[in-house]
């Protein structure tokens, strides 16, 4: 005879498969990537697509997402929002970002582009979809969550298993390389004036927290362009801004020496560890462990631009982003949390930059940068892509006479009030075509200083290219007045690695 509590075991499992088909399939979709990386302006453009893939105002007109299957299938029946799943989560301000595009109150020449991630926020989308034929057939739904987040939380996940001494050797001497040195000079200067042993005040603690995120900031800028800097919360804080938990930096000591309780050292290792356990540990435990599908977005072309360090930053940088991934299967951290995402993609932005011939170079630049990484990722069984896109097109292309010489190859757009290329300088309302000039065939030269590589004398005119920043396109319209989605590079070759298995 069954025990009661079998049958009540199989019943509670019966009732949960019932819950789980009512309400479908289900997948949470983490965007991430530095900041500017792109992915306000990616999501926003995600749910302006899905939500107005199957609109009436459509119809008639060259379907936008071609590799998306099962909307070019005719299978999708519908995409719309719902609402927000968890209550302590803000929610993606879609509605503001697309208003900021598009321009307020339809008046296109206030457009810009939108208020860029700073926080996590996540919203709910659910898509109705017909299976293919032979299948289940019918209507089926997908619940699909995105969950927006600074990448730079991410690199705080190797902080996990650093003391407080290592991590602040690691921070020295990063700190102390020819390209961070003049950088971080103040902060290091200040560091060597104060005595670890001596009593705690929380003045110096204060002081050196801030010049330490001041040198943090400085590599940020855009001239230099780096990426790997920890801890992720100083120069992305989230709600932490002026927290205490955020007053800490790295001191001049060695990992076996012996502070007192009242020391500057013992003070600043207790925050340090406390920024840890009340940080970063919940956000990988509730936020990040949730996650089923990944992209990670890279501005590749703003790291070129800043030179061969910065590409050798981003590589470093989007290593210790991978390292998340492998995370908790099999090492220290899978007590912790245990990723389950079977899916990631690596996204290079803003390809709108460049011209199209451009774009399979920039994805294999991309491939670069994170080979390595990708290698050991795959090894736990993660699926991985790489892609160059851009999720809201702000270029067209034209080919331009040289003067005598063979045709250029240009795009065409409104750079942004400020930008400059030599000696012109743009305004922001008029148009111009730029040459972007082309990325190099071999994805290698990027990451080699010309001026320090003997053996290849000729680099320097190998890489010759510029990018401006471009204003948000005119928003479209249809014939009933309704916005139609932007212009994209191969935003549906995206959407269909992330979820065309799920839609089928
Ligand atoms: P986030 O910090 O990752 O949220 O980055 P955003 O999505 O706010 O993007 C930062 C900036 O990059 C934007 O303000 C735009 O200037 C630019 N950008 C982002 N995506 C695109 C794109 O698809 N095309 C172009 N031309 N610019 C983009």
């Amino acid at each position: 005879l069954p025990l009661f509590s079998d049958i009540l075991f199989e019943a509670r499992a019966v009732a949960q498969s019932l819950v789980d088909l009512s309400a479908g399939a289900h997948v949470r979709l983490g965007v991430t990537g530095l900041s500017r990386a792109g992915k306000t302006v990616f999501i926003t453009a995600l749910i302006e697509h899905l939500t107005k893939a199957t609109s009436p105002s459509l119809r008639g007109r060259k379907n936008p997402l071609p590799v998306f299957r099962v909307h070019a299938e005719g299978r999708l029946i519908s995409g719309a929002l719902e609402p927000q799943p968890d209550d302590n989560v803000p929610r993606f301000a879609y509605e503001d970002h697309m208003e900021a595009l598009a321009g307020p109150d339809g008046r296109v020449e206030a457009r810009r582009w939108p208020q860029s991630t700073r926080r996590i926020s996540e919203l709910r989308l659910r898509l109705e979809y017909q299976q293919k034929a032979g299948l289940r057939p019918g209507r089926h739904a997908l619940t699909l969550d995105i969950v927006d987040y600074p990448g730079e939380w991410l690199l705080d996940l190797p902080l996990l298993s650093k003391s407080f001494a290592q991590w602040s050797k690691e921070s020295f001497a990063a700190a102390s390389t020819a390209a961070r040195a003049p950088l971080s000079a103040q902060w290091r200067g200040f560091a060597a004036l104060k005595d670890a042993r001596a009593k705690f005040n929380e003045e110096d603690a204060r002081r050196a927290a801030e010049l330490f995120t001041t040198y943090l900031r400085a590599c940020r800028a855009e001239e230099y362009n780096f990426s790997s800097l920890p801890p992720g919360r100083f120069l992305m804080p989230g709600d932490l801004a002026g927290s205490p938990a955020l007053t800490f930096a790295p001191l001049a000591i060695e990992p076996n020496d012996i502070f007192a309780p009242d020391s500057l050292a013992a003070m600043m290792e207790r925050r340090y560890e406390a920024y840890k356990a009340h940080v970063v540990k919940p956000f990988f435990r509730d936020h990040f462990s949730r996650l089923d599908r990944q992209i990670v977005l890279v501005d590749a072309l703003a790291a070129l631009n800043a030179g061969p360090a910065a590409m050798r930053d981003l590589e470093l940088a989007l290593g210790d982003v991978l390292t998340a991934f492998r995370a908790g299967r099999g090492n220290v951290l899978s007590a912790l949390f245990r990723p389950k995402i079977d899916r990631i993609l690596f996204a290079a932005t803003k390809a709108d930059h460049l011209h199209h011939t451009s774009h399979d170079r920039l994805e294999a630049i991309l491939h670069h940068l994170t080979a390595r990484a990708i290698a050991r990722v795959e090894n736990v069984g993660a699926e991985v892509d790489v892609i160059a896109l851009a999720a809201v097109r702000a270029t067209r292309e034209a080919r331009v006479n040289g003067h005598g010489g063979p045709a250029l190859e240009a795009v065409i757009g409104v750079p942004l009030d400020g930008e400059r290329i030599g000696d012109e300088l743009f305004d922001g309302k008029t148009e111009a075509a730029i040459f972007p000039g082309e990325l190099p065939a071999d994805p290698r030269a990027v990451f080699r200083d010309p001026a320090h590589d003997p053996r290849r004398p000729a680099l320097a005119h190998e890489i010759d290219y510029r990018f401006v920043r471009f204003r948000p396109p005119v928003a479209t319209r249809a014939a009933d007045g309704s916005l139609l989605p932007p212009p994209h590079i191969r935003l549906d070759r995206a959407l269909q690695f992330l979820l065309g298995d799920k839609l089928t």
